[in-house]
């Protein structure tokens, strides 16, 4: 198979690594790519979401599957695309119809779709222009904290966590009446705070059927000890020690298995990853949100815990036979830490030379984000840069040496959580 893969995070790097490993795999190409990704196919210099250009690529390299690695494409209707162009139907797209999409782009069609399904998830109401006024007296009386999340996508920055009723509305009033996000903001979920401890679960589904991935949890912050501002993430561990059996029962139970069944009896399309971001309150699941793609640094834990042949499973969603299919995962524990640019997640610089990447071996892998290649030389072109994601018999091990690799790389700026994992080592 000829397999397209969009993106150029280190998630596209973990995919593209796990994906050249398979036999069904004859060539694959990554768009646009970073400076790792070449390893394991060929860069295409496209846009994620320029369509008509994908387009011209896959007729032109006889492509048989697209692999969206971010939710741009997916949310931009790249699925939709593929179906409407008479051409192109025939190339399996991985993810949902625009429909479907809205699951992680319209954080109200999310909690609506929750709602009908019977699907553990904090108690909301629905705001805009129209009902303002409805929405402040409504803040006047929640109880605190109360989250404020615009809808639509606003990377990472549209959720507001108040602890006073002034902030609330006030963060209300941005979104709504001083456009802080845009478009995105001009309807507002408010929602009940959940106190617990998050993970990151992932199902594939062929739109009937779902296989479960090795869990992750993920570091958003900065600083360690989880401080400072948001970022894409900081690092990640699998498998997650709080979720043990009872617990992940509980999700197949009363997550996945009515989140898939609802897309099932809606009649959405959805063949690809759903990435369900969970909270565990007093020992129960509950979805604070859906992503229609893998998580970035979660793909960079979670890929090299999967024992399978990521192309058969992608086969199997196509052919809708997933059913037939079962997740190995790797015993051993996996840690990935992500090396960030000075100055990240504010202003930083872009075009720092790196040196000191190790080669990837069979219990250590180092994946690339935000590099470009100058000739021959490595530099960074991201925020995010480098990750290193080691495999060892426990977490701790894991996360030593993973820490030691990101030692040994150096580029000006470099800065590296080293408590990644610190709640279960
Ligand atoms: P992401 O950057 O993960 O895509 P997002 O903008 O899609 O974020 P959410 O995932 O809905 O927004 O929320 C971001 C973060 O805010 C969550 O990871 C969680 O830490 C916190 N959060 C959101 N909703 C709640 C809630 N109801 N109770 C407690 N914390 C919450």
């Amino acid at each position: 198979m000829n397999i397209l893969l969009l993106g150029s995070g280190g998630r596209e790097h973990a995919l593209a690594w796990k994906m050249a490993q398979s036999p069904l795999c004859t060539q694959l190409f990554i768009a646009p790519g970073n400076a790792g990704t070449p390893q394991y196919g060929q860069n295409v210099n496209i846009a994620v979401s320029d369509f008509t250009s994908i387009k011209t690529f896959c007729l032109e390299n006889g492509i048989d599957l697209v692999v969206p690695g971010p939710e741009d494409p997916l949310v931009n209707g790249i699925y939709d695309f593929f179906q409407q162009e008479e051409a192109l139907r025939h190339i399996p797209v991985m993810g949902p119809s625009q429909y479907g999409a809205q699951l992680e782009g319209s954080k109200a069609f999310a909690k609506q779709f929750m709602c009908r399904h019977g699907i553990p998830t904090a108690a909301y109401r629905e705001f805009t222009e129209d009902t303002f006024e409805e929405g402040v007296a409504y803040l006047a009386q929640h109880a605190l904290p109360v989250v404020i999340k615009a809808d639509g996508l606003a990377a990472g920055k549209g959720v507001v966590i108040a602890t006073t009723t002034a902030e609330a509305q006030d963060a209300f009033r941005q979104m709504i009446r001083d456009a802080k996000f845009g478009d995105a903001g001009k309807k507002v979920v408010i929602e009940q705070f959940l106190s617990g401890i998050e993970l990151s679960v992932f199902a594939l589904t062929d739109g009937k059927s779902y296989v479960t991935l090795p869990a992750a949890k993920d570091y958003k912050r900065i600083g360690e000890g989880d401080t400072g501002l948001n970022t894409g993430g900081m690092g990640a561990v699998s498998p997650v020690p709080f979720a043990d059996k009872t617990f992940m029962d509980k999700v197949d139970e009363q997550v996945i298995k009515p989140t898939i069944n609802g897309l099932f009896k809606e009649n959405i399309a959805y063949h690809g990853f759903v990435f369900f971001g969970l909270i565990k309150v007093g020992g129960e699941p509950y979805v604070i949100e859906y992503n229609c793609r893998m998580g970035d640094p979660e793909t960079e834990v979670v890929m090299p815990r999967l024992q399978n042949d990521l192309v058969e499973l992608f086969l199997a969603v196509t052919t809708g036979t997933l059913s037939q299919q079962q997740v190995l995962a790797d015993p051993r524990a996996a840690a990935t830490v992500m090396l960030v640019a000075g100055g990240y997640p504010e202003a930083y610089e872009k075009g720092k030379v790196i040196t000191g990447i190790p080669a990837s071996t069979a219990n250590q892998l180092v994946l690339h984000a935000g590099t470009t290649l100058a000739g021959s030389q490595v530099m960074t072109n991201g925020g995010r840069v480098l990750t290193v994601t080691s495999l060892a018999v426990d977490l701790a091990t894991a996360l030593a040496h993973s820490k030691a690799t990101a030692a040994q790389i150096q580029f000006e700026g470099k800065y590296f959580r080293k408590d990644i994992g610190f709640e279960f080592v």
